[in-house]
């Protein structure tokens, strides 16, 4: 892990990120799209693309990807990814405004995109295994006291959630509106895998699902407190940090910070990998 000097000194000009850009995102010598030649690439003067030296065609590393179409110089943003990366609790909108000499609005944007960011990689994350050695458990919980802007006097949030016992995500959750929510979770447990469930209509809902049969999951009801329940340890650390915090999250956003939150989780016992997945997996943004 760099230190912050050495950091920023590394990403001082824009031309070095964008350089660490394309190379984390392309390769040395990437293939060129429209030849399929592996290509010398050129700075195009004055955009921040590249060119190839065998069909001229042009490449934005920035495209597609969280600083898609910013104006906001690169190095900014590698100074937020920075302090993203080492301050456990996140990093407001107020302070990023303050050190970059950039509005508040235009700030919180930038926090924004990192945190969708941070969800994004880890999306591709998968639960459970087809051997049923890492069993997956599914269960919901109810956030209270979190302040929210558009719904006064409205402070709670249920979440449901999945682990094993290597990582955990959640999805914020409505029985009025379960099919939605629950396909987005079922969708990253790997095919025939053990799931538990605590909650009898929990149990029924998941066995009746589509998707889970297609998938082959074996579902089983049994009392979480039996066992060494991998998601009482995801909730209690969700809920310390968003208390500690006094997280203000409008309920919009709730799923990039529930993305960000997952994140950091499943790198707790390696933290100098939130720093390196943050500058080398670069996944599309939408
Ligand atoms: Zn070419």
């Amino acid at each position: 892990m760099p230190s912050a000097l050495q950091y920023l000194e590394r990403f001082s000009e824009d031309e070095a990120c964008l350089e660490h850009l394309f190379a984390a995102r392309f390769g040395d010598k990437a293939a060129c799209p429209k030849c399929g030649r592996r290509a010398n690439w050129y700075r195009i003067k004055g955009v921040r693309s590249y060119r190839s030296s065998c069909c001229l065609h042009s490449l934005s590393p920035m495209a597609n990807t969280l600083f898609h179409n910013s104006k906001i110089p690169l190095k900014y943003w590698f100074y937020a990814i920075y302090h993203f990366s080492t301050c456990s609790s996140g990093i407001g909108g107020r302070f990023l405004s303050r050190h970059l000499g950039i509005s508040e609005s235009a700030a919180w944007r930038v926090g924004n995109q990192i945190r969708r960011h941070m969800t994004a990689i880890d999306q591709e994350r998968t639960f459970g295994d087809p051997a049923c050695s890492k069993a997956v458990y599914m269960n919901e919980t109810l956030l209270r006291g979190i302040r929210t802007t558009n719904v006064p006097g409205k402070g709670r949030i249920r979440l449901l959630g999945i682990a094993d016992r290597d990582a955990a995500a959640s999805v914020p959750w409505n029985y009025a509106r379960r099919a939605g929510t629950i396909t987005k979770l079922i969708s990253r447990i790997q095919h025939g895998s053990l799931v538990y469930v605590q909650d009898a209509k929990l149990e029924e809902l998941l066995a009746n699902h589509k998707l889970s049969r297609i998938r082959n999951l074996k579902i089983e009801q049994i009392l979480f407190a039996t066992r060494a329940d991998p998601l009482a340890s995801y909730w209690l650390a969700l809920k310390r940090t968003i208390r500690r915090n006094h997280l203000h999250i409008n309920r919009k956003y709730i799923q990039i910070y529930l993305g960000e939150f997952e994140f950091r989780y499943n790198r707790r016992g390696y933290p100098d990998k939130i720093l390196s997945d943050l500058l080398s997996i670069f996944p599309q943004i939408t």
